[in-house]
């Protein structure tokens, strides 16, 4: 007999465990339906954790290299990394979390049910795989995530051309890396292994770096690149890579006509990643799809009813949706809260930060300098730079700076764009500031504590009034 829930949620990433959480908070009985032998998904298994843990062990390695800088002398010349232990502790991070995760379903008396699931019919899901059973639910939230995926013609083979899911576990550091696409994950495996030694090489299709975030930023990331010997050939598309014994071939021509050959250790494909729907049946469950997406409304309900999407897998609305852990979370509870009979609004995806943990990091929230003239805003804008502030000179970390961009006529915040030290932190300020709908007045008159990176937001609004008091 097939077992009844209110709530069957497929899939366990940041969009199915928070969704199936705040579900049993609400009183729902719940299952998650989940084929990999750790719960978490993409986020904590592949994604956001490893990768940062790795950036910071990268971290601490600047930080003992400019040991002379701290008045500190350590005996060996050289630092050497040992990627085994630097992987073992990354896994124990990861370890940790998933069984967090776990022991969290177990509080809320949430069921995991091991295996692959599959859309069966209305109200009805079926476990192909691992306990094999037949679930019956109220409702089903379908949260599958999305994997890489690589562009036609560059065929990946795991060994020399390879996806994030591999570079996060790599046991020795390559010599020379070149990096397709500069979007958040190929920035931030750019500075993991040339922090680590590495020769490393990004080829980016657009005219810059970090293509979505605003121009400065951009500039303030290929400057500072550079200066640590980053390469980046920008508006430049990679045509052909071949794989030999000595490594990758890589082919590239550039929008003016110039071509590259490239020979490198290892390509890593970090073109974007696609949704995961194989064997889920949701086209025959009569599932709108568009692209391959769950297409959704704005309450992440698809065209069947009783059956939500959230997450990486869902497209909505004409714009692209961020696939970002914390937008898949948000989604999770509205969708929770909206099943829960609870009164819920639309999230407005103008108000979710942006946060890339390269060497300098960025953070970003809202619109950019030119989305906003686009838009028709008689825009101004005020710029500070971090170097400027007592707090950064001590840390060490002077690059970058913070960039508001405002509405001349309401002096309303349209959006803030940080590259710099703890910027992925202090976008937090900024996020609150768009969702209470601040003016610039607002965050002048705001009193940032001295001496602090936060310093850099307050001088920024000053700025934007033409009034740095540091400048
Ligand atoms: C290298 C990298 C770094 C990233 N860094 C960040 C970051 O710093 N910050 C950030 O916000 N985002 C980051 N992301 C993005 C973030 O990881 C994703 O947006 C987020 O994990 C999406 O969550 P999700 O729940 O939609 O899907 P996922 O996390 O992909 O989870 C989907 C789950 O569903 C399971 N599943 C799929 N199909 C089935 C099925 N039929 N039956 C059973 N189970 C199934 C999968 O096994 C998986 O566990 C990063 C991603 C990558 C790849």
């Amino acid at each position: 007999m097939a077992t009844s829930y209110d709530v069957v949620v497929i899939g366990s990433g940041t969009g199915g465990y928070v969704a199936a959480i705040r579900c049993a908070q609400l009183g729902k009985k719940v299952a998650v339906v989940e084929r990999q032998t750790a719960l978490g998904g993409t986020c904590l298994i592949w994604g956001c954790i490893p990768t940062k843990a790795l950036l910071e062990h990268a971290h601490a390695l600047k930080v003992i290299r400019d040991a002379k800088e701290w008045g500190i002398t350590i005996p060996a010349a050289t630092p050497v990394v040992d990627m085994n232990q630097i992987q073992a502790r990354k896994d124990r991070i990861v370890n940790g979390l998933t069984r967090g995760v776990e022991f969290l379903f177990k509080k809320n008396k949430i069921d995991w049910i091991k295996g692959t699931a599959r859309l069966a019919g209305k109200g009805t899901v079926e476990v192909t795989d691992g306990d094999r059973q037949t679930l019956e639910a109220r409702e089903i939230i379908i949260a599958t995530g999305s994997s890489a995926r690589s562009v036609p013609g560059i065929e990946i083979d795991h060994r020399r051309i390879i996806t994030s899911d591999d570079a996060i576990a790599l046991k020795e550091i390559p010599k020379t890396l070149v990096i397709m696409g500069s979007g958040a994950v190929g920035v931030e495996f750019a500075s993991i292994y040339r922090r680590f030694g590495s020769e490393v090489t990004i080829i980016e299709l657009l005219p810059r770096l970090v293509p979505l975030e605003d121009e400065a930023i951009s500039a303030e990331l290929e400057k500072s690149f550079r200066k640590q010997g980053i390469k980046s050939l920008t508006a430049t598309k990679v045509t052909k890579a071949s794989t030999g014994a000595a490594g990758v071939e890589i082919e590239a021509q550039a929008a003016d006509e110039k071509s590259h050959k490239l020979t490198a250790d290892l390509l890593l494909v970090a073109t974007g990643r696609g949704p995961m729907t194989i064997g889920l049946g949701a086209e025959d469950a009569g599932i709108k799809m568009e692209r391959g997406y769950v297409k959704v409304d704005e309450l992440y309900r698809t065209s069947v009813p009783n059956v939500s999407a959230i997450g990486d897998v869902i497209t909505l609305g004409d714009r692209p949706h961020p696939q970002l852990a914390h937008v898949s979370s948000a989604e999770g509870i509205l969708v929770a809260e909206r099943l829960a009979g609870q009164d819920v609004r639309p999230i407005n995806y103008d108000h979710v930060p942006n946060c890339t943990y390269c060497d300098p990091e960025i953070g970003s929230v809202g619109l950019t300098e030119a989305e906003a003239r686009q838009k028709g805003y008689d825009v101004r804008v005020g710029s500070f730079p971090f170097g400027v502030l007592g707090r950064a000179k001590m840390a060490g970390e002077t690059e970058g700076f913070v960039k508001i961009v405002a509405d001349k006529k309401y002096d309303e915040i349209l959006g803030v764009h940080m590259i710099g030290p703890r910027s992925t932190e202090l976008v937090a300020e900024a996020v609150l500031a768009l969702r209470l709908e601040c003016t610039v007045e607002e965050l002048v008159k705001t009193i940032h504590a001295h001496p602090t990176f936060s310093e850099a937001i307050g001088e920024a609004a000053h700025a934007t009034h033409g009034a740095a008091i540091h400048l």
